[in-house]
């Protein structure tokens, strides 16, 4: 399969190079050509595999420069033990007619783990082909640092060097991620806030000399093989959600699904498997107080907002000020990489895009609706949760719960991604419960390890030494 960029200024790439490369070089991001369909007998008989064989089944869609045994070796590893159940992911069935899938069973408890886990093997498979070593750089605010350090410790010729802001994560977040002691994990605390990582880690990225130079590389949620490993777990929803009915009545049986969005990375993911055929009706977009996306798909007005403007949340991973992954969405809209291009020059010098005459499109061609919550919303949730089903919900999973609720119409088979685990978040889980999700015995002994970081000012000079001294290049 051949990735092209959403805006036309990319030489067609495999899937290896886009596993490597993240962006497109011409701004772009990377997107495949086109996608075959899965007929309803070979979804069918996609319901014995275990999540291994399904995940190297449905990423051998888009890797097709790899054997398929080494493709299913990958698999393997990446969906092993280091999940709290066995096939990676917890389905949870509420009523006969609603059900939480659960993407939270990795090494960080939150769903990032999905795709990080496989990039964890993938990338360093490439690497190992290609005699080449890569220093991926990132800056967190939580979940994606934690799920990239954990999928890449101690793996050969990468390192890891992850930017977080000083004091602003929560207690297990910085447990999580400042106790790993690998060689090739550098958690370095910036004195600032996130914007000023996400600064420091695009002042490098852009000073394309110094990026080749380095072999700098990024893990973001724009690295087109997240997507594809979030596609994965689509199928194996609809293979539960349906394992209980006659076969007959199976492929003519759709599911809705409501994701807690961000960045539009995990809705993307579902989007992408229903053109790969797997039978989805409706894909709802749940946001918080940072409602970029759903006033998007009520309006189709594209409005990014500032850093100043953005919410800080009860549901701290979806605050974001604008949603990267919808340029993808936009370019399907579109198909047409000229007028993309344009509409996003635009988007720079006027701060929106108004995409509302295709309005209609949204939900007739391409299933997709939204919906929001608030902060009582989501208190409101896991108390209700804990009450009607004697289960506890993180705060962006009640966030799914909330807008699924809203959302679902008499006789809809209703599926809410859990994102991560109630544990993570334990002040809004007290205030909804009066107490907090008890912790396991691994989680209370990595709340008590020693930290090990560095910190830096928000200088993209100390930073640039830092990382050639830790590369061992003389700059
Ligand atoms: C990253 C994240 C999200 C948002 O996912 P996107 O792919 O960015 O839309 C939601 N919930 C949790 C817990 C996350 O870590």
């Amino acid at each position: 399969m051949r990735f092209v960029s959403t805006r036309g200024g990319m030489e067609p790439a495999s899937f290896s190079d886009v596993l490597i490369e993240g962006l497109a070089p011409d701004g772009g991001l990377t997107v495949p050509e086109t996608l075959p369909r899965f007929t309803a007998a070979e979804l069918e008989a996609m319901r014995e595999l275990s999540y291994p064989e399904l995940a190297a089944k449905v990423i051998g869609v888009y890797w097709d420069d790899i054997a398929p045994e080494e493709l299913l070796r990958l698999t393997t590893a990446a969906y092993g033990d280091q999940f709290e159940v066995q096939n990676a992911v917890r389905y949870t069935p509420l009523t006969p007619d609603f059900a939480l899938l659960g993407l939270s069973e990795g090494p960080t408890l939150a769903f990032k783990d999905m795709a990080m886990q496989f990039l964890g093997e993938a990338i360093p498979y490439v690497l190992r082909q290609r005699a080449r070593k890569l220093n991926l750089i990132g800056a967190t605010s939580g979940d994606t640092g934690s799920a990239a350090e954990y999928a890449f410790r101690s793996k050969p010729g990468v390192n890891v060097f992850m930017l977080s802001p000083k004091g602003r994560m929560s207690d297990f977040q910085r447990a999580q991620m400042y106790s790993l002691t690998d060689e090739n994990i550098h958690n370095l605390v910036v004195d600032g806030v996130f914007d000023d990582c996400q600064t420091l880690m695009k002042q490098l990225n852009g000073d394309l000399a110094y990026k080749a130079s380095r072999s700098l590389g990024v893990v973001n949620s724009i690295n087109f093989g997240r997507l594809a490993a979030q596609s994965v777990y689509y199928f194996w929803a609809w293979l539960r959600a349906t394992d209980g009915l006659p076969e007959a009545d199976r492929a003519g049986n759709q599911i809705s699904v409501t994701v807690p969005s961000g960045n539009f990375g995990n809705l993307y993911s579902g989007f992408i498997a229903k053109r790969l055929g797997v039978p989805i009706n409706r894909l709802i977009v749940a946001t918080n107080e940072n409602n970029v996306l759903d006033e998007f798909f009520r309006t189709g007005v594209y409005k990014p907002r500032s850093g100043a403007e953005t919410f800080i949340t009860s549901s701290p991973s979806m605050d974001i000020s604008k949603a990267s992954n919808l340029e993808r969405f936009i370019y399907d809209l579109l198909a047409d990489p000229t007028a993309l291009r344009e509409l996003f020059t635009a988007l720079d010098q006027t701060g929106s895009v108004d995409l509302s005459e295709h309005l209609e499109r949204f939900k007739s061609e391409f299933g997709i609706s939204s919906g929001s919550s608030t902060h009582a919303d989501r208190v409101q949730q896991i108390s209700r949760c804990f009450a009607e089903y004697g289960v506890i919900i993180d705060p962006h999973t009640a966030d799914g719960v909330k807008v699924a609720e809203e959302q679902r119409t008499p006789g809809e088979i209703m599926l809410v991604l859990e994102t991560a685990k109630p544990q993570k978040f334990a002040d809004t889980v007290t205030e909804a419960l009066g107490k907090p999700a008890e912790l396991t015995e691994a989680m209370q002994e990595m709340l008590l390890l020693p930290q090990r970081t560095t910190e830096i000012p928000a200088d993209s000079a100390v930073l640039r030494n830092y990382i050639d001294t830790h590369t061992g290049i003389d700059s």
